[in-house]
């Protein structure tokens, strides 16, 4: 799980970034958050040119000729403000800095920074809630299992599924809940509620993990047990072999 307390760096260390808009682009594209290259969304043509001024990405197909802008689908989106200057406002922000602050250090209105606070309040909140409930992470290989418990109550003897996972990281973050069956449906429920979707589960050959990929777009590899217990990955760069021993599933 990603550490939510990264130490803010000092000023003259992103003072290029929150004064320069194009730096600033390059920064968020170093950072993935920006892409640097656009496929045409309207006829697929996968070279669209970057223009640096509109800060579109334009279809150069005489037919299409589109403009997408490189913000598309981002905070900065139909920002009034430019993209250094949010970043600028969120970096005072995080160091704490009162509303009178804020409005001295970027001269920005005091409406739009109530505007963006918000939003920046509401990105971090949704994160936190993703990182306490969830395991696993972007790449991170998360095993996932359910297992039958027997109880003793009343003298009665109750069957109890329970579901879990644990990360293959040296933290092994689970999860584990107690389901009421073992259906497709109350499975990927609980892998939606506790996976993060940038993880890749491993899991058996369970059928109602079947449609991991499908519905939920998580990565998933699935294990045949009765083949062994060990899972071979085969990496194309490196050419090499790597060898998973899957006891935890
Ligand atoms: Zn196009």
């Amino acid at each position: 799980m990603a550490h939510l307390i990264t130490p803010i760096p000092p000023l003259y260390q992103v003072k290029e970034i929150i004064e320069n808009e194009s730096r600033c682009l390059e920064y968020l594209q170093d950072l993935s958050v920006l892409p640097r290259t656009m496929t045409c969304i309207y006829c697929n043509n996968p070279e669209m040119n970057f223009d640096d001024k509109e800060l579109t990405f334009n279809c150069g197909k005489r037919e299409c000729r589109k403009r997408i802008s490189i913000f598309n689908g981002t905070i900065f989106s139909k920002a009034k403000l430019k993209c250094n200057q949010i970043m600028e406002l969120s970096y005072f922000w995080l160091s704490k800095a009162t509303r009178k602050q804020l409005n001295i250090y970027t001269n920005i209105a005091p409406a739009n920074i109530t505007r963006w606070t918000q939003i920046f309040r509401t990105i971090i909140t949704q994160e936190i809630r993703i990182s306490e409930t969830k395991i696993g992470g972007p790449d991170i290989i998360v095993e996932i299992d359910e297992s039958l418990f027997h109880k003793n109550r009343q003298n009665k003897m109750e069957q109890l599924w329970v579901f879990g996972g644990i990360e293959r990281t040296k933290e092994k973050q689970i999860f584990a809940q107690i389901c009421k069956d073992r259906t497709a449906d109350t499975l990927l429920d609980l892998i939606q509620k506790y996976v993060h979707p940038g993880s890749i589960i491993y899991s058996d050959m369970f059928k109602s993990y079947n449609q991991i990929y499908s519905c939920l777009g998580i990565r998933h590899h699935q294990i045949n047990h009765s083949q062994g217990m060990t899972m071979i990955d085969y990496n194309e760069t490196s050419n090499k072999l790597k060898i998973y021993h899957t006891n935890n599933i």
